[in-house]
């Protein structure tokens, strides 16, 4: 069902003055894939750009099971509470396929949701993480120009949407089991070395042992890693969202994040910016490639001969992009 398209103004002024039903209305716009949307979301964020920059982002990440929902729920009350208003955000890669989120499922975060300083908008859907990605930044944008001070933007530790939230938040935290040691070995290692922080989630009853030996491990693993250029050193926490223990220090340790970073984030969000732009070209080309209709009528034939042999891949390729 169609709804009736507001005028770029009424975007605007209704996002700028933290309307939540707008706010929604022009994510939904951003969202969408239609040109004439497209246009109009243009539009409303080159007007919203100045107004955003003024807010924590603050990407988290661990593996299904890790306790991120949960955490950002305990953490995201704590944080309402003290009268902060927080936006949280995700990507979540498993949408694209079900057509569902999981990240986004209504049922998650449900005491967050209903608070007046909490926004929680479920993953965008498309094809292509690129594609997910960027319409996660814009509205991690438009919720900043709506007065939202933290952003948390959520992701499943299971490969490149990592790289995507890195590259667009100033934070990286990463929630992590106690008892996963092996891990240490594997393919999280190259999450690890993203990671602003790790904590050590469900450090409660019997798990506290094992909590403070994890800790321990984490931080010599850290170690390990070359300094990153803002020197900053990646700080281990331990913390339970059932007890409420450490996550007000968890969040201190943000806060000291900050203030260590006052003349780095200008920095660091201007190389993401250059970045940003580079994959957005890069996405943007590839976009309009495979959706130009002679490429995809050629596409077919060309995987077959690639499959069976017959053509190399360089070849193939080419040829395509010549059409
Ligand atoms: P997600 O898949 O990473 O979002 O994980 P969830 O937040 O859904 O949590 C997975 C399971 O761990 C749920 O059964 C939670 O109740 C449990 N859990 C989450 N946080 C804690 C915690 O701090 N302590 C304990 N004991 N259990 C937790």
């Amino acid at each position: 069902s169609r709804r009736k398209r507001l005028s770029v103004n009424e975007y605007v002024d209704g996002v700028l003055e933290s309307n939540t039903i707008v706010l929604s209305r022009t994510i939904t716009l951003v969202e969408s894939n239609l040109t004439e949307d497209q246009i109009l979301a243009e539009q409303v964020l080159a007007k919203i750009l100045p107004h955003t920059g003024s807010s924590k982002r603050i990407g988290i990440t661990g593996v299904p099971g890790v306790g991120k929902s949960t955490f950002i729920e305990a953490m995201g009350l704590h944080l309402a509470e003290m009268g902060k208003k927080l936006a949280v955000l995700a990507v979540d890669p498993s949408s694209q396929k079900s057509g569902g989120s999981i990240l986004g499922d209504k049922t998650r975060m449900e005491q967050l949701s209903h608070h007046r300083n909490a926004y929680i908008r479920p993953s965008a859907t498309g094809a292509s993480l690129g594609g997910v990605a960027n319409k996660t930044r814009e509205t991690m944008l438009l919720c900043e120009a709506a007065g939202y001070e933290t952003i948390f933007i959520e992701t499943v530790g299971v490969g490149q949407s990592e790289v995507a939230v890195k590259g667009m938040v100033d934070f990286f935290l990463l929630l992590m089991l106690a008892g996963a040691g092996d891990e240490l070995q594997g393919i999280k290692k190259g999450i690890m070395e993203m990671a602003d922080a790790i904590a050590i989630t469900k450090a409660d009853q019997e798990n506290i042992a094992a909590s403070k030996k994890a800790k321990a491990e984490y931080q010599n693993a850290l170690h390990l890693f070359p300094p990153s250029d803002t020197g900053w050193s990646p700080k281990v926490l331990t913390c339970s969202a059932v007890t409420q223990q450490g996550l007000d220090e968890i969040w201190q340790m943000i806060e000291q994040y900050f203030d260590h970073m006052t003349s780095g984030l200008d920095q660091l969000r201007r190389h993401q910016n250059v970045s940003w732009m580079h994959e957005t070209i890069g996405y943007l080309l590839k976009n309009n490639f495979y959706h130009k209709p002679e490429v995809a009528k050629l596409i077919p034939e060309m995987e077959k001969q690639v499959g069976f042999g017959k053509i190399t891949p360089q070849a193939a390729a080419r040829e395509l992009i010549r059409l």
